[in-house]
């Protein structure tokens, strides 16, 4: 496994502190190291692996696909597309969707779309996104301009200009930077990055508020929190709200790279127009044929009735884990999205739970956040639990 790591460290540039272990393949819910060792994974490689790791159906449908063929460009059409299409508007609410290959890139597509609407509107160029203080929307500059973790921003600049950073779940803050330019609100429902800070009911109801009287659009960024994760196909759905915007990724492919940005129809027919907006590998057959089979076993596995169960059952376990150990200063989170802040960094309760073969990852220093397949059971949750506080007891 060392010469692996060595070899990765001289060629691949340095951007991450990797943990010191080189995954070889998934089953289930649980992955396996070069050398075999087994890991339950609480982490689904950051939110995607939403079906668990080989899923034969998922694999079929996916090597299907690229023996047909994988890509066309968007200048044709192509019909698993048009089959992803129908899936994530009927799953979402929304109207109509542009694919792409990334998080990130959904979210950038959302930040034109919003100024392209304005644009239609009052011919300025000038117009001011509000987003929020601890908010995480990607590495690329307009996801990152609209990033509330300064740190990230920081050594990049000039950002693109006129955001601004309200607190989430605080309405007046959002309302004092409200200009006659503010053309979009931009918000995680359930932040994941940052903290895992779930937005308020009357928070999320304010900002469609807000947006209605303004004319400013409602992006909700669920590349996180959406597909299910929190029980709710979108978490929004929940709240009896709907976007203007949506962006959604991670568990949209299942592993194969796909993101997308959704719209109402008013914003669709007043926005992007044909030469406004591209992307080569975007919405390709293989992507298409991957989302499609994702959310055919979303139907087919109760996805989402399975991460409101078990999210719940999650959620009891990890309130009593917090009651026993005062160091835990605050558990949060909804269905299977859920995370642990500690007094201290908590990479080093990490590095135990990995040595006794559970996989767990941080949201900022003190937290340990909780993403597990959505395909995971009650027992898979009370072994986590039984190595979670052997790594809290060990690493203290
Ligand atoms: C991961 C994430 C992104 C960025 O997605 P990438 O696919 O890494 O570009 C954006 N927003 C949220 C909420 C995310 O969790």
């Amino acid at each position: 496994m060392q010469n692996y790591i060595d070899e990765a460290e001289k060629y691949i540039l340095h951007t991450y502190n990797r943990y010191q272990i080189v995954f070889d393949h998934g089953d289930g819910v649980n992955l396996y190291d070069i050398n075999g060792k087994e890991y339950l994974d609480f982490v689904s490689g950051i939110g995607v692996f939403a079906l668990g790791y080989n899923n034969k159906e998922f694999n079929d449908a996916v090597k299907e696909q690229v023996d047909k063929i994988l890509h066309t460009s968007n200048y044709y059409y192509n019909v698993p597309a048009i089959e992803a299409a129908k899936a994530v508007t009927k799953a979402s609410g929304m109207d109509k969707v542009f694919f792409t290959n990334s998080g990130a890139e959904a979210v950038e597509g959302a930040l034109k779309v919003a100024r392209k609407y304005a644009y239609n509107k009052d011919g300025r160029t000038d117009h001011e996104i509000i987003a929020m203080q601890h908010s995480f929307h990607g590495r690329t500059f307009g996801a990152l301009s609209v990033t509330g973790t300064e740190k990230y921003r920081a050594p990049f600049g000039p950002m693109i200009g006129n955001i601004k950073f309200a607190n989430m779940n605080d309405l007046e803050s959002v309302k004092a930077l409200l200009t006659d330019k503010t053309c979009a609100i931009i918000c995680e429902t359930l932040q994941g990055e940052g903290g895992i800070y779930p937005a308020t009911e009357e928070f999320l109801k304010g900002l469609r508020e807000i947006c209605d009287k303004t004319g400013a659009l409602l992006i909700l960024d669920e590349i996180q929190c959406g597909m299910g994760r929190t029980g709710y196909m979108y978490c929004w759905q929940k709240y009896g709200i709907r976007p203007d915007v949506l962006t959604t990724a991670k568990a949209l492919g299942c592993g194969i790279p796909m993101g997308a940005f959704l719209m109402t129809k008013e914003v669709a027919d007043n926005s992007l127009v044909a030469g406004d907006h591209g992307t080569t590998y975007g919405g390709n057959p293989l992507g298409g044929a991957a989302c499609t089979a994702v959310f055919k076993l979303y139907e087919k596995l109760n996805i989402c009735e399975n991460a409101k169960e078990v999210g719940a059952y999650l959620f009891e376990k990890l309130e009593e884990v917090k009651n026993s150990y005062p160091q835990i200063k605050d558990h949060r989170g909804m269905g299977l999205m859920q995370g642990l802040e500690f007094d201290a960094p908590v990479a080093n309760i990490i590095n135990k739970a990995l040595d006794k073969g559970l996989v767990l990852i941080n949201a900022g220093t003190n937290i340990i956040r909780f993403l597990p397949p959505l395909i995971i059971t009650k027992d898979d949750v009370d072994k986590m639990i039984v190595i979670l506080k052997e790594a809290i007891d060990n690493a203290y």
